[in-house]
Parts: structure tokens; C-alpha cells; sequence
């Protein structure tokens, strides 16, 4: 079995699910069952500066340079993944199955339970006949997310630690809790890392590159009934749930996420809560483009003033709040490096790249405007955050690849 199949297997067999409704950080306690197998991990294989965040439960780890001094300028890499899983399905026994030699069709997960993972509706099934494949048995998520790109730097850090003949900068790795709560890099101690770049390995489909997100805002719009009685209520009622409708027809109708795709942002109500007295809509708003995302919250505002004037008083009120911005502005142009070099890495390992932009964002978009531009490298896995979610072993080889070429291509050429 090869190295980065072992370790996966023993990772994802430790429960790590995170918890949305948790007040606490890490959300969940057993992240760190898995924080604490992978800081002593680390440590026998021989890595420096392990060290494990006690209170927040973060891994740490260097790799450090092994290059002769030649005063070429190589950067200090960052890799880093999730150890957390989807607070979606269960992440508690799981038990992970490799089918081998995938001849194609549908693959029964769980014979008892009648669970069958549909070759008709995962129609990138096809792409793995003939290659092996790791999947649930149907009661639980898998995983892969991201215990793959976990898995996956595990074995990169084995590699170069148990062949010192193989020259490399200063590498660095960190294992994050809660990202699947949106919390991941609340904790991170991007002053510590000291990382020049690095890489979050959190994607999915092999070839997957993403460093373009979202500008993301979320708004609350507070709706201010009057309720009188429905018998007599002739020019005195204002009703919440009406006036939230009336909101809601003043936005866009085809800037909705049902409507859009690719780079098109949307105004989303994710929640509605009401009666006649009051009421209150949770939106989300999203756009690639900055100038087009600073537009659609305005225009959000001016909607709610529009029909304050128009009913003579504060019918509407709004609380509204930037959530994380597009990567992409913290790695064009100056850091464009960081993308021609895993197209480079991923060509090399034979990987055709899949570069396309991410309609959500990524832990990595938060730590590039924390001062760590951080572009997403795939993991192999597929259906995350699901029952159905499974990993290609070749895939996870090739991620594996992947990253020692990265590695391989700044110790050769330095920035650029
Ligand atoms: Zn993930």
C-alpha cells in the first residue's frame, strides 16, 4: 500500500466533524485526537519546530532548507490542510473501503443497507475506470475533505525528510481546525509560520487550481411592521412579511444563485423569520468583481431607503457585513508565481490544470489578506460532504507529485 493510502486511512478513521452550533474553538474537542496523531507523527519522522497549539488546535511543523548557500532567493513554502470534516454527515465510524481496479457502473457501498453510489448521476465515475478508488460504506462522509490534502503533505514531508538528497527551501506545514465552520483561520498564527506563500491542498477534482473566490457579504434586513387587527386594519396595518416581499422585488431577478454561474454574483435570502409585526431576512451577497460586489451593496442599501421614503419612515433597517474578498487581488500580478508554478508542477507530474473560480470562498482567501497569498491545489476527492463522497488512490499520487514539484520547481528557480 503506498505511503499517502496508509496514512489516509488511518486519519480518516478519527472522528474530527466539526460543530456549527458550538460557541467554543476549536467547535468540536476530538479535532485535536487528530492534531495530536499527526504532531507526533511528524516528530518521528523527524521534522522541527512541531508544535501543537494546545488551546486552539493547530499543527505547526518546519521542513527546514537543506540547500548549499548560492544566494539564489528561494521562498519558505507553506502547505496546509484541514483536519476538520462537514458538520453535514457524520464523520463517526468510518469505514473506508478500496475498490480496486474500478471496472465502471455502479458501486454498492453498502449491500445490508442497499446504499449504491450511481454511476448515472456521478458521471465523472467514467474518468476512474481502471484506477482504484476509496469509498464509505454509505453511513457516513468519507472525509477526503480534507483528510486527503492532510495525507497528501504527510507523505510530501516523509519523502523529503527520508531523502535529504532531494534540495529544497524552507517548507512549511500547518494542519487547521474548523474550516468547514468557516473558522479555520481564526487562530492562525500567520506571524509564526513565516511562510513567504503557501498552498492550501483542499480542492478536489485531480488538476483543480483555484485562486479566484468570491467578495463575500453578508446583510441582515430588519423589517418594522404594525399590527392592528385584520377587521379594521384599513390604512393603518404595515405588514413585515409584505414589505419584505416588497424588498425583495426591488433586487435583480436574475442575480439569484439559481440564475448565475461562473463569475456572476447574486443577492441570496438564505432565511426568513417573521409576522405581521416583524420581520427579519438574512442575505448573502456575492460577486468576483469588487467594483460589481461594492455596487450590488449599494444598491442593496439604497433599496431599503428607497422604500423608507417612500413609506415616511424607518420601515427597513440593515446591518451589513464584508465576510472575505476575491484572492485574486492579492496574487495578481505580483504573486502570479505562485500560479504559473503549479500549472508547471501539475504538467509535469502529466496533470492537465483545471483552473476555474470558486463560487464560495476558501480558508486561503482569508490568510492572503492576512499577508499569506494562498492558492487552492486539488486532493483527488469527489461529492464532498456527503455520503457518497469517495478519493482515486492515483489521484492522491499525483497530488503527491504535484507538490514535491512545486517544491522542486521555486529550490530550482527561486521567485520567477
Ligand atoms: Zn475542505
Amino acid at each position: 500500500m503506498s505511503a499517502v493510502v496508509d496514512k489516509f486511512l488511518r486519519y480518516v478513521k478519527i472522528d474530527t466533524q466539526s460543530d456549527e452550533d458550538s460557541t467554543t474553538f476549536p467547535s468540536t474537542e476530538k479535532q485535536k485526537d487528530l492534531a495530536r496523531l499527526l504532531t507526533r507523527e511528524l516528530k518521528e519522522m523527524g521534522a522541527a519546530d512541531v508544535r501543537m497549539d494546545e488551546t486552539y488546535g493547530y499543527v505547526y511543523a518546519t521542513l527546514p532548507s537543506n540547500r548549499k548557500e548560492d544566494g539564489k532567493k528561494v521562498p519558505v513554502l507553506g502547505f496546509i490542510a484541514h483536519m476538520d470534516t462537514s458538520p453535514a454527515v457524520s464523520g463517526k465510524n468510518v469505514k473506508p473501503r478500496i475498490v480496486e481496479n474500478y471496472e465502471g457502473g455502479d458501486i454498492v457501498l453498502n449491500e445490508e443497507q442497499q446504499i449504491v453510489l450511481p454511476a448515472e448521476e456521478n458521471p465523472e465515475l467514467s474518468d476512474y475506470v481502471g484506477k482504484s478508488l476509496i469509498v464509505t460504506d454509505g453511513t457516513t462522509l468519507l472525509g477526503a475533505d480534507d483528510k486527503a490534502g492532510v495525507a497528501e503533505i504527510m507523505t510530501m514531508a516523509q519523502t523529503l525528510l527520508a531523502h535529504p538528497e532531494i534540495e529544497h527551501g524552507t517548507i512549511r506545514i500547518a494542519f487547521t481546525p474548523d474550516e468547514e465552520v468557516g473558522c479555520g483561520v481564526d487562530h492562525f498564527d500567520v506571524e509564526g509560520f513565516q511562510a513567504d506563500f503557501a498552498y492550501t491542498v483542499d480542492g478536489g477534482a485531480l488538476g483543480e487550481l483555484e485562486y479566484e473566490n468570491f467578495n463575500a457579504a453578508g446583510a441582515r434586513l430588519h423589517v418594522h411592521g404594525y399590527s392592528v387587527h385584520p377587521g379594521s386594519a384599513k390604512n393603518k396595518m404595515r405588514n413585515a412579511i409584505l414589505l419584505a416581499q416588497e424588498f425583495q422585488s426591488l433586487l435583480p431577478v436574475f442575480e439569484n444563485p439559481a440564475s448565475t454561474e461562473m463569475y456572476e454574483g447574486f443577492y441570496h435570502p438564505d432565511r426568513i423569520t417573521g409576522s405581521v409585526e416583524s420581520a427579519q431576512v438574512d442575505y448573502i451577497i456575492r460577486d468576483h468583481s469588487r467594483e460589481l460586489f461594492e455596487k450590488k451593496k449599494t444598491y442593496f442599501r439604497e433599496a431599503a431607503e428607497f422604500l423608507n421614503k417612500k413609506y415616511g419612515k424607518e420601515v427597513f433597517t440593515l446591518e451589513m457585513q464584508d465576510s472575505y474578498y476575491n484572492m485574486k487581488e492579492k496574487i495578481y500580478p505580483e504573486n502570479a508565481h505562485l500560479i504559473d508554478t503549479a500549472v508547471k508542477a501539475m504538467e509535469k507530474a502529466g496533470v492537465t490544470p483545471l483552473i476555474s473560480p470558486i463560487r464560495g470562498g476558501t480558508d486561503g482567501a482569508r490568510l492572503s489578506f492576512m499577508g499569506l497569498p494562498c492558492p487552492n491545489l486539488c486532493t483527488g476527492g469527489m461529492n464532498y460532504h456527503g455520503r457518497y463522497e469517495y478519493v482515486c488512490i492515483e489521484s492522491m499520487e499525483k497530488c503527491v507529485e504535484i507538490v514535491l514539484n512545486i517544491i522542486a520547481l521555486y529550490t530550482e528557480n527561486g521567485i520567477g
